[in-house]
C-alpha cells in the first residue's frame, strides 16, 4: 500500500472555498477542531458579512479608530507592510472596488469608469493609521474598506499547521482554496505531490507536480474567480493604479516557501510585478521560489532548492531560471 493510500481525507467549505485537511491516522476528532478553528479566524477576518473586526474597522471609516485582537492587528500590520513596499501592487486597502467588482460573488459587473475613477482614492493604503500600542486600526478617510483576500489564507493555513504541530501531528496537508501548508511528508516517498492546475481546463487537469515536504504552497491565477462579457475576461487580481483586473502575460504564480503568509503575500505581489520584475525580486528573496505559467505556454521556475517540479503536459515549456540567466 502506499502512502497515499493511508491518508484519511476531511473536507468542509469555509470562507466560500473548498478546505482539505489530509492526514494519516483516521481522527475525525481532530479535523472538527482544524475546521473550527479556521471558522473562528474566518468570523475576525471576513467583509462578506455585516460584522467583524475587519468590518468594525471598515464602518468606522473616517470616524474613529478601531480597537481590534492581536493576531488581527498583526495581519493588519504585515498587509499594511506589504502594500507599502516600493512599486507594490499588492494593496489591502482595495476593499471599495473588490465590493464594485463582485468578481467571484453573485451580481458581478463592469462598472463604469468614473465609478472607478471616484474609488481609486479610497485605496490609498498610506491614509491607514496603526497603532501597535493601543492595538487600533484607523481607516482615515470615510467609504475605505480592508480587504484581506490575497493574505488571510495564508496566515490561516500557518496557525493550523502549528495548531496540528501542538497536537502532536508530524505529517498533515492543509488546502485552504488553494493555500497549501504541509507538516513533513508521506513517509518513503518524495514528499507531498502538489498539482499544478492546468488554467481554463478541466478542473483535474494538471500542468505539473510539485513536491514538497514541511512547505508551503500557494498560487494565485487568472483561472478560478472571474467572470466574462463581451469575449472579455474580468478576474479577480485588481490593479489599484487603473481599479482594472491586472493584465499582464501571466496566467498565474506558484510560491513556494516555509510560511503559508509569506507565500500569499508574494503571489500577489509577483503577479503585479510580471516574470521580469518577479525574477529580479526573488534573487533579493531567496528564502522563496516561485514558478510562472505565462499565456504563451510558459513554465518558469525560479529555482528548485524548495521543491521539485516535474511537466506533466507537453504544451508547456519549462524553464529554470539559473543565476546566470536572471
Ligand atoms: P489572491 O490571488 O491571493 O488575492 C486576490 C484577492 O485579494 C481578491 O479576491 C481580492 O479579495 C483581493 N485583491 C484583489 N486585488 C488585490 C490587490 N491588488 N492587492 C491585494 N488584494 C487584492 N469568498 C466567497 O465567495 N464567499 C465568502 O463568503 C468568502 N469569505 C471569505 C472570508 C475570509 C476570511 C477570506 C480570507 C476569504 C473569503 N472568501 C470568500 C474568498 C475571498 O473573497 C477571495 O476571493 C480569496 O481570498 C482569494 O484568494 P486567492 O488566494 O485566490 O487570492
Ligand atoms: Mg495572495
Amino acid at each position: 500500500m502506499s502512502a497515499e493510500e493511508r491518508v484519511y481525507a476531511y473536507s468542509a467549505v469555509l470562507m466560500g472555498s473548498p478546505i482539505l485537511l489530509k492526514l494519516f491516522e483516521h481522527d475525525e476528532a481532530l479535523a472538527a477542531r482544524v475546521f473550527r478553528l479556521i471558522k473562528q479566524y474566518e468570523i475576525l477576518l471576513t467583509v462578506n458579512r455585516p460584522q467583524s473586526e475587519v468590518m468594525s474597522i471598515n464602518q468606522a471609516a473616517g470616524l474613529h479608530p478601531v480597537k481590534v485582537s492581536p493576531p488581527v492587528f498583526d495581519l493588519i500590520a504585515c498587509a499594511h507592510a506589504a502594500s507599502l513596499f516600493p512599486e507594490s501592487l499588492f494593496n489591502f486597502t482595495i476593499g471599495p472596488l473588490v465590493k464594485r467588482w463582485k468578481i467571484g460573488f453573485r451580481g458581478d459587473s463592469i462598472p463604469p469608469a468614473e465609478e472607478i475613477e471616484a474609488l481609486l482614492p479610497l485605496t490609498d493604503p498610506r491614509q491607514v493609521l496603526l497603532d501597535k500600542e493601543a492595538c487600533t486600526v484607523f481607516l482615515q478617510q470615510k467609504g475605505m474598506e480592508i480587504d484581506l483576500g490575497a493574505i488571510a489564507k495564508g496566515y490561516i493555513a500557518d496557525r493550523v499547521r502549528d495548531y496540528l504541530q501542538r497536537e502532536g501531528v508530524t505529517q498533515a496537508l492543509i488546502n485552504l482554496g488553494g493555500n497549501i501548508q504541509t507538516l513533513s511528508g508521506p513517509p518513503e516517498e518524495a514528499g507531498w505531490g502538489i498539482g499544478l492546475k492546468k488554467p481554463f481546463a478541466a478542473p483535474d487537469a494538471l500542468i505539473g507536480v510539485i513536491n514538497v515536504r514541511g512547505k508551503s504552497v500557494v498560487t494565485s491565477g487568472i483561472y478560478e474567480r472571474y467572470f466574462e462579457l463581451n469575449n472579455q475576461r474580468y478576474h479577480h487580481i485588481l490593479d489599484p493604479r487603473s481599479g482594472y483586473p491586472l493584465d499582464n502575460e501571466l496566467l498565474s504564480v506558484t510560491v513556494i516557501s516555509e510560511d503559508s503568509i509569506e507565500g500569499d503575500i508574494a503571489t500577489t505581489l509577483l503577479y503585479g510585478m510580471g516574470v521580469e520584475k518577479g525574477l529580479a525580486y526573488l534573487h533579493t528573496r531567496p528564502e522563496l521560489e516561485a514558478i510562472f505559467v505565462t499565456k504563451a505556454g510558459k513554465v518558469i521556475c525560479s529555482s528548485q532548492r524548495l521543491s521539485s517540479f516535474t511537466l506533466l503536459d507537453s504544451e508547456f515549456q519549462p524553464e529554470i531560471v539559473t543565476d546566470k540567466t536572471v
